[in-house]
């Protein structure tokens, strides 16, 4: 079937070179890092040699151009990012503490990724599709629900898969918007990628079995839960449950990781691989993605990533 696709922010990172708190006082800062979860993903599912393209919009400057030959050379279609001639591409500013929270400061929703449409370039990207992600960031985006609706239909007319990552934070979910877009979400997807909480946020309920038992019941076909240094959980049709207790690695930016892991499940499956195979591949580029600086830095090629499964010694339970 035709290429993964997705929707959803660029935008580039600027990150304080050393750890403390904020923004207030003169700081060296480093970037820009091309960005933004639904670029890091697909960028992902390319380096893995999947088919893949991106529905978005970055500004007419540098940081536009640095994600857009970033994902180019990985060999994303890059055909449906449009370029804003009147705003400028997002940023994100971030600051890691000493005990590994973040203190951020945003310039995206009134910046060209703010801008999504429906464009004849991604109209034409979607009548080729054959799986959609969604990234839940995504729907923070006033015209993206719309693409995304359509992607969707388009790709389950042509026999094709959806997967749905949550990746927003709870304070977010409350807003009337996201919950009845998660639920269309939930309902539409045939894998469905939570970190943490997000499993209970999803199922509008607590109790990690309860909550598997209601999206299954609702139609999701695999559930696949991501613990962080823990690693993760796959949860399949009739009960199926592997876990993995992921690699030691020295984690230096964790920003990435739970959107490399994904793209790297999402395109084993499609490549024909198992579960159980899948969720250590994905594990291995979510650690690998966590010992490099930058969200796109550590994001493995298939070489790298069968050399970091080579070499690395799996956590014990
Ligand atoms: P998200 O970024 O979506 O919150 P996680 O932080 O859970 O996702 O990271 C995704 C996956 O990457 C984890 O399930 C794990 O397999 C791997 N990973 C993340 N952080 C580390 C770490 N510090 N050490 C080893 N593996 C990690």
């Amino acid at each position: 079937l035709g290429p993964t696709i997705t929707v959803g922010e660029i935008l580039v990172e600027i990150m304080a070179s050393t750890t403390g708190f904020g923004f207030k006082e003169p700081q060296t800062l480093i970037g820009p890092f091309p960005s933004g979860a639904p670029a890091i993903f697909i960028d992902q599912v390319a380096r893995l040699g999947g088919a893949a393209g991106i529905i978005a919009t970055v500004g007419a400057d540098d940081f536009g151009a640095v994600n857009i030959e970033r994902l180019r050379q990985d060999g994303v279609d890059t055909s449906a990012i449009s370029i804003s001639p009147d705003r400028p591409t997002g940023s994100a500013f971030v600051r890691y503490r000493d005990d590994g929270t973040r203190d951020f400061i945003f310039n995206i929703m009134h910046s060209a990724a703010g801008a999504i449409s429906l464009t004849p370039p991604a109209e034409t990207l979607i009548a080729k599709a054959g799986h959609v992600h969604v990234m839940g960031s995504a729907f923070a985006i006033p015209g993206a629900a719309g693409v995304i609706d359509a992607a969707i239909r388009s790709v389950r007319s042509r026999g094709g898969s959806v997967s749905f990552d949550p990746n927003v934070r709870k304070e977010l979910l409350g807003s009337g918007n996201f919950r009845s877009q998660f639920e269309t979400m939930i309902q539409n997807a045939d894998l469905l990628l939570p970190s943490g909480e997000e499993l209970f946020v999803a199922a509008g309920t607590d109790g990690e079995a309860e909550a598997v038992k209601v999206l299954k019941a609702r139609g999701v076909g695999e559930i696949v839960l991501k613990r962080g240094r823990q690693g993760a959980t796959f949860f399949g049709a009739s009960g199926a449950r592997y876990d993995f207790h992921g690699f030691e690695v020295d984690e230096v930016d964790p920003t990435g990781a739970g959107d490399a892991f994904g793209a790297t499940y999402l395109t084993s499956r499609r490549q024909g691989l198992g579960p159980e195979v899948s969720l250590e591949r994905a594990a291995a580029a979510g650690a690998y993605n966590v010992t490099r600086r930058g969200p796109m830095t550590g994001l493995p090629d298939t070489v790298q990533l069968d050399f970091f499964l080579s070499t690395n010694p799996r956590r014990a339970a």
